[in-house]
């Protein structure tokens, strides 16, 4: 399916609203009926009609049409956020006496799930470093039920190679569940590559403007019909149909922003490897990334997140840094319009700071919308700034 058909035509059919060009908001909780008989046929089957917003709502049925054709799935759902994404696609797949292998520091709350949550009803994970595709083999037990993945990974940006463990996973009979927030489906489609379920996070590139949270689960339609009368009506985390009306929006210019966030990326790239008081950077689809083949196998792009180190002796120094940036913004998330900053030293307690531990002075920058000249020209100030300190 084209791109601009899914993004601009796709489960739109403007005669039902009027012609109207943008979809309408249908704000309402339930839908009325004018017979007992397709009430009853609604009650058997909530999946096939409207009932009640919880279930299925016409602004958010668009989006989810949209969605599951951009991640080249059958059908998916979409969640009020990527969190809640995370939970329903583990929990549906998991009970009692099973076993997850996950690579290591996944999202933050979905390693509060696997630590904090499933170990009270009797589910256990093991965690293994993504990049060696073997330790998800020697990781499996007969009672592994499901593999968890994030590729890029969180912080370093580690990938793992998604169809070799795709591939491991379907001779075991293991579900693979992937976050795939980092690239977005124009990036990467690890349905595609053989994964069962793939979420990603809408608050990033899909919403694209830092004002609403979401999250979005594609699979086989089987698979998310069973998560949708199960725990997506049970725990009754879906989107409201006004934030779906935000995503469509969103959905509108992705393709355009990715493509401003990528080409700005690679210039504030270029100017931090050639910054004094830069000692790595980190990009995947930049040759001098570890795993720079895998990258350009299995992905399009790798959006606006950079993640460089910075030579400091001190918290202090990467603390100035940091205040010192009078354009890019101190906060969490990416994926929207403003080039965000974020420290890893924020996470470590000041006493705990190890100037000889790389990762304790690494950053993660995100790149926005903005001219590349006056982010590089923020940047340069900062660096400045801290070259007068010592
Ligand atoms: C932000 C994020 C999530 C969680 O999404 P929310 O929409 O904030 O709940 C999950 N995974 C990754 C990799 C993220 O960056």
């Amino acid at each position: 399916m084209d791109l601009s058909y899914i993004i601009n035509e796709l489960a739109e059919d403007r005669d039902e609203y009027f012609r109207a060009v943008a979809p309408p908001i249908i704000q309402t909780s339930n839908f009325a009926f004018k017979k007992v008989a397709d009430l009853r046929k609604s009650f058997e089957d909530e999946y096939a009609d409207w009932l009640y917003s919880r279930g299925l709502n016409p602004t958010v049925e668009i989006l989810r049409k949209k969605l599951a054709a951009l991640d080249g799935a059958e059908d998916c759902l979409v969640f009020n956020s990527g969190a809640a994404a995370i939970f329903a696609a583990v929990l549906a797949n998991v009970q009692s006496g099973d076993h997850i292998v996950s690579v290591s520091n996944p999202y933050t709350w979905a390693r509060k799930m696997f630590d904090v949550i499933l170990p009270r009803f009797g589910v256990s994970v093991s965690y293994v470093n993504g990049t060696v595709t073997e330790n998800f083999s020697k990781a499996i037990r007969p009672e592994t039920s499901l593999i968890y993945l994030e590729s890029p990974n969180s912080w370093f940006f580690d990938l793992q190679d998604l169809s070799a463990i795709a591939k491991i996973a379907k001779e075991g009979g293991i579900i693979t569940v992937c976050d795939n927030s980092h690239c977005s489906p124009l990036y990467q489609q690890p349905i595609l590559l053989g994964i069962d379920l793939v979420l990603q996070s809408a608050t990033k590139y899909i919403g694209g403007h830092s004002d609403t949270i979401a999250g979005v689960l594609s699979g086989s339609g089987k698979m998310i019909e069973r998560i949708f009368n199960s725990e997506y009506n049970t725990i009754g985390s879906g989107i409201q149909p006004f934030n779906a009306w935000l995503l469509i929006r969103g959905l509108r210019t992705l393709p355009t922003r990715l493509e401003r966030v990528n080409r700005t990326a690679h210039e504030v790239i270029s100017f931090l490897k050639g910054h004094p008081r830069v000692e790595k950077v980190n990009y995947p689809l930049d040759p001098d990334f570890p795993q720079y083949e895998l990258a350009k196998k299995q992905m399009k792009g790798a959006g606006g997140l950079i993640n460089f180190i910075i030579k400091a002796n001190s918290s202090q120094t990467i603390e100035t840094f940091c205040e010192s940036l009078e354009h890019i913004l101190m906060a969490v998330s990416w994926g929207g319009h403003e080039s965000l900053i974020l420290p890893k030293c924020a996470g470590i307690k000041p006493e705990a700071f190890d100037p000889s531990n790389p990762e304790h002075r690494s950053l993660r920058l995100y790149v926005g919308l903005e001219e590349p000249g006056y982010l590089i020209q923020d940047l340069d100030r900062a660096f400045t700034t801290i070259n007068n300190l010592s």
